[in-house]
């Protein structure tokens, strides 16, 4: 275990498409900083999507400044993301060290200290990029643990032949569990449950993308939990979608239940809906219920408000998203709510390199 005795300008946390923007800018304006990322291999989370998803069945992967992307295909994304990141780092010769995962910061006069089980780094600021894969969400219904077949989560999708000859319960009402349901319902017996009725919308269109992101950035700015994506976007049905949908899978939806038993799932009275039975076997409940952002690492320095957010500054005019943490500027949060894309982590690497530009030249230009 090393402990850097030199000051870092910046230390970006997190090698995905949001800490690889945010690097690419740090290094143009000049800024000596270094990018930890917890991973053995380049690729941020997409190193372990599930293999069935190609580069055809993502919704859209951005460039990265001065980095094309790789085309739609039937690549996995798990291979070809990767290996596009990798390449990446290498061409521009950004300063990722991995594998490092860092356990906590700390704030100590002016520098904050970043540790991690490979060393300790002290910055002058943070740009933190740690996504959400590292923390899939799994709501909690009563009985859970009594289930006598397999739960899984996205997190762990093992592709759709795994479920062949399983009744299959998918949970959650986002892009993930659309798309499983897609490749599930066409080889087993699928049965769907949200907590709301989907909201069906097939003319999005950039328009549509940038209010949601506007609703979004509301909510962070106000200091809340950044919502979901889809719960301000609605859902698509897409082409590798329609033979699901010609077999009914996605009409075959009901609220969620109320428990879980040890051979699958019950509603309450006033919960199953008119002529539904109170009870559905299953064998897998597979939870398509998001993730939550990796943020726990930041918890010494305080920045969360009363609402369960980390509350960010507004954007400035030439940077229309919001990345700087409300109770500490030195701080900036990047593929976080507003910008937990990959078109949003690009923008929001530029304006954090902005961001700690202003923060280490005011420092430099204090007087002693
Ligand atoms: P990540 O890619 O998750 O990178 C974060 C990096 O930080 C990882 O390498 C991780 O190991 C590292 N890290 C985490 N914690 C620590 C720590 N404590 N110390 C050190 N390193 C750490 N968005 C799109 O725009 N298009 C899509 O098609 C799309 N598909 C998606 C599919 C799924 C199943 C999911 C879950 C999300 C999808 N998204 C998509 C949203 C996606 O999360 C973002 O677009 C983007 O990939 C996130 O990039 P990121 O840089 O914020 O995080």
């Amino acid at each position: 275990v090393v402990t850097r005795v030199d000051v870092y300008d910046s230390v970006v946390i997190g090698a995905g498409q949001a800490g690889l923007s945010a690097s690419y800018h740090l290094d143009r304006l000049g800024i000596r900083h270094v990018v930890l990322d917890a991973e053995p291999r380049p690729g941020g989370a997409w190193q372990h999507r599930w293999d069935s998803l190609t580069m055809r069945d993502v919704h859209g992967v951005a460039d990265l400044p001065d980095g094309p992307a790789p085309g739609r295909s039937t690549d996995r994304a798990n291979r070809a993301v990767p290996h596009w990141f990798g390449t990446y780092e290498t061409q521009h010769g950004l300063p990722v060290l991995r594998p490092v995962r860092v356990r906590t910061v700390t704030a100590g006069g002016d520098l904050l200290e970043v540790r991690s089980d490979a060393g300790t780094w002290l910055t002058r600021t943070l740009v933190n990029a740690t996504g959400t894969w590292t923390r899939p969400f799994v709501p909690h219904y009563p009985g859970a643990e009594t289930f006598g077949g397999e739960q899984l989560h996205t997190h762990d999708y093992p592709g759709p032949g795994h479920f062949r000859g399983r009744r299959v319960l998918v949970v959650g009402g986002g892009a993930s569990a659309v798309q499983f349901l897609g490749e599930l319902g066409p080889i087993t017996d699928t049965l769907w449950v949200t907590r709301r009725e989907p909201v069906w919308r097939d003319d999005f269109d950039e328009n549509s993308g940038r209010e949601a992101v506007a609703q979004v950035l509301d909510r962070v700015t106000a200091g809340l939990p950044p919502a979901s994506v889809v719960s301000v976007t609605g859902l698509a049905l897409r082409p590798q979608e329609q033979a699901a949908a010609q077999l009914g899978v996605y009409d075959r939806r009901r609220p969620m239940f109320s428990r879980i038993e040890p051979g699958g799932v019950r509603w309450d009275d006033g919960a199953r809906g008119p002529g539904q039975p109170a009870f559905e076997p299953v064998d897998s409940i597979l939870w398509a219920t998001g993730f939550r952002p990796a943020v726990t690492h930041l918890a010494p320095l305080h920045l969360r408000s009363e609402h369960g957010g980390i509350p960010l500054l507004p954007g400035t005019a030439d940077v229309q998203t919001a990345v700087t943490a409300a109770r500490d500027p030195r701080v900036q949060l990047v593929g976080y709510g507003p910008s937990a894309s990959t078109i949003g982590g690009n923008r929001a690497g530029r304006a954090a390199a902005l961001a700690v530009r202003r923060q280490v030249t005011r420092e430099t230009v204090r007087p002693a």
